[in-house]
Formats: structure tokens, C-alpha cells, sequence
């Protein structure tokens, strides 16, 4: 018999699903668990109770990180970055989430480019949000999938429809996961009733592998990270990112090229999308 989380929420509640679910069928690794959000958890993570003082306490700040792109190779680029106060239009964000601050990076790229997991991982959350959310996938990642010292989560979101993926299932770097969509985006009046198709990429981390797994994923005592501190390496802490020298904020992006090559070899990350051969 298959169980669905659906079918798990109706027999014991919502409250309970995530503790059962790490029992039923979670690996080491992926563990649920089921704690109240504080008031500074809920000002940081909580998109529509966002407060900023709580926020920057959890690293939700602009770092100074800035990508560099591959002279080799065409990637997706991003266009607004973590932190910004507005959307890669140049227009100002809603205040009506995250105080008007973007949780990520925006790549826009066709509707359909395939996403890749940005490192080997295991699926610990799928959701369809009301709003501009849309669908989205979350991967963990241990500290050897990353080389930071820390249980890190990469967030995908807008995607094309629910991935065929299982809460558990274990993923690789640079296998896809999902497709460029623009769910949460259409009728927005941000993007109006055509949408805008990209890809949204959030970060966070936490010093353990407890995360509650509710309406959404929320790192026990975690923290944001700047997406682009993946790709540079430590340090994670937004607030000793925002130290470092301006040429040691520059971070060259370790990518998969559309022959599969990943680049540079050892690289334990990848950019989310495949980059094409110049
Ligand atoms: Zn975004």
C-alpha cells in the first residue's frame, strides 16, 4: 500500500505528519522533526510576518556576493540576487513578503530547461504554495555534499509542475529535478497574467539535520544563506561573508556544461541549470 502524505495528515493531523513521516521512511539525514517556531524563527522564515530585525539575526541581509560567469560557457544568469529590494525588471519588490527583501536568486530561463541539484542531497520537502511562491522542491545536503560545515538546504521553486520525486529520495549533482516554470507568478501583479518563467533559488542552513517540514521547510535554529556562498565556500554566515575583502566576494561559478563535463572537475557544486557551449 502506498501512503500518502495527504493520507498521513488526515489520519493524525497536521501537527504530527513530519515526526511520522522521518519515521516511515526518511534516512539518516533527513530528520523531521516537529518543533514550535520562536517568535525570531517565524520574523525570519515567516514570508507574510517578516520581521527585519529578526531577519538579519538569521542572516537575511545582502552579503556583497556577486557571480561571475564561466568565459568558457553560456549559463542562465540571475538577475536579482539575495537580499535585493528589487525584482531583475529593476521594479520594487512587495513588502508583503520578507519586508520587500528576495529570499534568493532569480535565473530566468525558458519554461521547460531542465533544473539540476546544485549537489548530491536528499529530497526533504515538496510543496504548492498560494501566491508567489508556486511549486517547489527542497534538497538537503550534508556537509560533505557541500564542503560547508554546516546541514544545508537549496530550495527550488516556481517549477512547472510537482516533480516525480519522493520525500527521501536521494539525488545527485547535476541531476534534474525539476523544470523552469512560472507557478506562483501568473496573475501576480508583479508579472501580470503571462507570468514570468524562472528560477528561484533559496539557501538556508542549519548547524544539525532537524528541520520542520510544515506548510514549509524551516531549519531548526537555521539560518539564510546566500545562494552564491555555496558556489565560494565558507564561510556560510552571512555576517562574516559581509567582511571579506570586495575581490574575495566575486565567486567564479563551478557549473555542469551541456556535454555533462562538470567544471571545474572537483567542484562539489553546480550551478542550477546547464550551461551551454559557447
Ligand atoms: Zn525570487
Amino acid at each position: 500500500m502506498k501512503i500518502s502524505r495527504a493520507t498521513l495528515s488526515a489520519w493524525i493531523g497536521i501537527a504530527g505528519v513530519a515526526a511520522v513521516w522521518a519515521g516511515l521512511g526518511a534516512e539518516a539525514g533527513a530528520e523531521a522533526v516537529d518543533f514550535e517556531p520562536d517568535a525570531e524563527t517565524i520574523g525570519a522564515f515567516f514570508p507574510q510576518r517578516a520581521d527585519p530585525d529578526a531577519m538579519r539575526k538569521r542572516g537575511f541581509f545582502a552579503t556583497g556576493l556577486t557571480p561571475v560567469y564561466p568565459s568558457g560557457a553560456a549559463c542562465f544568469e540571475a538577475n536579482s540576487l539575495f537580499a535585493s529590494t528589487t525584482r531583475g525588471d529593476g521594479s520594487g519588490r512587495t513588502r508583503r513578503f520578507y519586508a520587500g527583501y528576495h529570499g534568493g536568486l532569480d535565473i530566468p530561463a525558458p519554461e521547460g530547461t531542465p533544473i539540476i541539484a546544485v549537489a548530491d542531497g536528499i529530497v526533504v520537502h515538496l510543496a504548492e504554495g498560494d501566491g508567489i511562491g508556486g511549486i517547489g522542491v527542497v534538497l538537503q545536503h550534508a556537509p560533505e555534499q557541500t564542503g560547508l560545515p554546516v546541514w544545508t538546504y537549496t530550495e527550488y521553486k516556481h517549477l512547472r509542475e510537482m516533480p516525480g520525486l519522493e520525500i527521501g529520495r536521494k539525488v545527485k549533482r547535476g541531476e534534474v529535478i525539476a523544470f523552469v516554470g512560472k507557478t506562483g507568478t501568473v496573475g501576480s501583479r508583479a508579472y501580470g497574467a503571462a507570468g514570468h518563467a524562472h528560477l528561484h533559488l533559496s539557501a538556508w542552513y542549519g548547524a544539525t539535520d532537524k528541520f520542520r517540514s510544515a506548510r514549509m521547510l524551516t531549519p531548526k535554529d537555521g539560518h539564510w544563506l546566500d545562494p552564491l556562498a555555496l558556489f565560494r565556500g565558507p564561510p556560510a554566515a552571512s555576517g562574516e561573508i559581509e567582511k571579506l575583502p570586495t575581490a574575495a566576494k566575486k565567486v567564479p561559478l563551478p557549473y555542469k556544461a551541456a556535454d555533462g563535463r562538470i567544471v571545474p572537475a572537483e567542484t562539489k557544486v553546480v550551478w542550477p541549470l546547464v550551461c551551454a557551449a559557447k
